[in-house]
């Protein structure tokens, strides 16, 4: 495919253009110039990294062993870089998106500091017409690259213009850090951002109310250094290392035990989860085959780590308070460094705002029924409006003038994850329908990265100008994946998953809950039926 510039402003046209510069867009950007195209990149943010851009607050960390959330596509990068810690800080991560944006020289082709707004597909055209807050441009390709967990939740709880302190948003904190020391610390939200900034804000601030609405299950990290000898073991063979990740379930090596946790006495199974406990992280997922679909298999692992938090807070009426009634895993299981000991400090309080919830907030703190809680700073750990919220945020129009949100009012449909029928030429990645968030993202990224690829090279070799999902695919894939949720735990509990975060949201269980070994075999499956399900004309 030859570059496709040619309209009035030259240097605005290009093959494709991709919106965001995480870790999808940047490789995405890469992708597209080894097939020789030409790109433009349009980041909000001042520099690349994405999530790792926004999230600096402090202890902002991955919840995923760094040699397994990393990218694969290079073997001289993954030999060449060292993670200091099993699980990096953000700065760590931030330092690795720039080192590759250097490495393979992508910021040239990035426009930072540009919001993209709209989009439209010019049907006589077949060219995306692309509008910024910083110039427009055209494109054969509309690649969306913006996040599924990039546009910031603020409630609107009322009152919060008149605060007289300061807040922050965890998703978009100052690049200079903030500094507690002496400050009375609101925290609202116990969601993984909140475990992992509270132990830290907690050994700055003079005192920290954290305002719990629904406990969360969390389990040790155990941090340290990479461990030398596995380290030595993973980068003599790394290729193998990612194929037997990319066979999992949930995107990286969890030891899976296929086992029911009803099938075995009750010895053997706290010997398994107290195993899964001292290794710490994610790998707790994989402590029996029945732990995300059997209620009362759940209802075990549910047990055990409420008698953790017991044993670990010493006050039994705020250990009560944060042992959570939910199916554990129906919200993304945190991983954290001392949070449950947090508790134990005397300049802690646990605010319950289950059943009264905060009312206001008023010029110098929050209220909640009767008391009022005066604070000097407030940190809104409050999530996202996760999978759609970057996307619906553009205003996206394909054939016919169809708008993007008006497709989607009652919930993201589309293929597979990657394509929408009524808007050609339009990718997502790691979007709604596609495992995205109940993986490791970044293998996940680069699967979607490296299909839509070879989708764009088949377009090219067989000179083909579109593609976009018949509709018949596409309904298919949206009952396929609302069955598969269905058939879970996942619903049981309002999470982010299920848009249940942000009012006036559809109440649909948006990634795809099949697994990512079987999601893989699914999109290869598509893509050597010659696109078995799209359209390419
Ligand atoms: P992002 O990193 O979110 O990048 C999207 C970019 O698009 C952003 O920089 C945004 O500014 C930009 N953008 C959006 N809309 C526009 C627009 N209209 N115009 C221009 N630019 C736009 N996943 C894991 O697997 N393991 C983890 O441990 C993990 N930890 C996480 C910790 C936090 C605090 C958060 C919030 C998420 C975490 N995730 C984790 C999920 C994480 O989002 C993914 O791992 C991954 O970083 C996503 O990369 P991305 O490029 O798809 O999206
Ligand atoms: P989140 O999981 O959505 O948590 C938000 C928290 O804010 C919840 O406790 C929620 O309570 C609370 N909340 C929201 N609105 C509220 C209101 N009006 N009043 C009181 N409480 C309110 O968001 P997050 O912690 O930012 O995490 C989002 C996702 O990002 C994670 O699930 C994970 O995938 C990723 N992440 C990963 C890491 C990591 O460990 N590497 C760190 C941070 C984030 P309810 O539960 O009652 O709604």
């Amino acid at each position: 495919m030859a570059s496709s510039k040619g309209a009035a402003d030259r240097s605005d046209a290009f093959d494709a253009v991709v919106v965001g510069a995480g870790f999808a867009g940047m490789y995405m950007l890469h992708k597209l110039r080894e097939l020789g195209l030409t790109a433009r990149v349009y980041e909000a943010g001042t520099g690349v990294g994405g999530t790792w851009y926004w999230n600096r607050y402090p202890g902002a960390r991955v919840d995923v062993e760094s040699l397994e959330y990393s990218y694969q596509f290079s073997e001289d990068l993954q030999q060449q870089w060292e993670w200091s810690e099993r699980y990096a800080t953000q700065p760590e991560l931030l330092r690795y998106a720039n080192h590759v944006a250097e490495r393979f020289d992508l910021k040239r082709d990035i426009q930072l500091n540009t919001r993209v707004q709209a989009a439209r597909f010019d049907e006589a055209t077949g060219r995306w017409h692309v509008t910024t807050d910083n110039g427009n441009a055209s494109s054969r390709f509309f690649i969306l690259a913006s996040g599924c967990l990039s546009s910031t939740n603020v409630p609107d709880f009322k009152g919060l213009g008149g605060f007289k302190g300061s807040w922050y948003h965890t998703g978009g904190w100052p690049h200079d850090g903030v500094d507690f020391t002496g400050k009375r610390v609101a925290v609202i939200g116990t969601g993984s951002s909140a475990i992992q900034s509270i132990p830290m804000i907690a050994r700055q601030a003079k005192h920290l109310f954290v305002f719990q609405r629904t406990a969360t299950y969390s389990v040790p990290a155990h941090n340290g250094p990479v461990d030398p000898v596995a380290l030595a073991r993973v980068k003599a063979n790394y290729r193998d290392f990612r194929e037997r990740n990319a066979k999992t379930g949930y995107g990286f090596i969890l030891d899976a035990n296929e086992a029911s946790a009803l099938s075995v006495s009750d010895e053997e199974r706290r010997a398994v989860y107290e195993s899964r406990w001292a290794r710490g992280g994610l790998g707790f997922y994989g402590s029996f085959g029945d732990f995300l679909s059997d209620k009362a298999a759940n209802d075990t692992a549910a047990d055990f780590i409420r008698q953790k938090i017991r044993s670990t807070v010493r006050d039994p009426v705020v250990a009560e308070l944060l042992c959570p009634r939910t199916v554990v895993g129906c919200k993304r299981l945190c991983v954290d460094t001392g949070y449950y000991e947090t508790y134990n400090r005397p300049n802690v309080t646990l605010v319950d705002v289950s059943k009264t919830p905060i009312d206001r907030i008023t010029a110098t703190g929050l209220r909640v029924g009767e008391r009022d809680y005066e604070v000097d700073a407030i940190v809104f750990a409050t999530g996202f409006d996760a999978m759609t919220g970057s996307v619906m945020k553009i205003d996206i129009r394909g054939n016919q003038g169809l708008r993007l949100a008006d497709k989607w009012a009652a919930g993201p449909k589309n293929y597979l994850g990657l394509g929408v029928a009524g808007f050609p030429n339009m990718f997502l990645i790691a979007g709604p329908g596609s495992p995205s968030v109940l993986t490791n993202m970044l293998p996940s990224i680069e699967q979607h990265v490296r299909w839509i690829g070879d989708c764009i090279a088949t377009m090219q070799a067989r000179q083909a100008q579109r593609i976009e999902p018949v509709e018949a695919a596409e309904e298919t894939w949206v009952s396929h994946v609302n069955e598969l949720a269905a058939a879970s735990l996942f619903p049981s509990c309002n999470s982010w998953y299920l848009g249940a975060n942000v009012p006036g949201k559809p109440r649909v269980f948006m990634p795809y809950s099949g697994g990512f070994a079987t999601y893989i075999e699914k999109c290869n499956e598509v893509a050597s039926r010659g696109y078995e399900g799209f359209a390419l004309s």
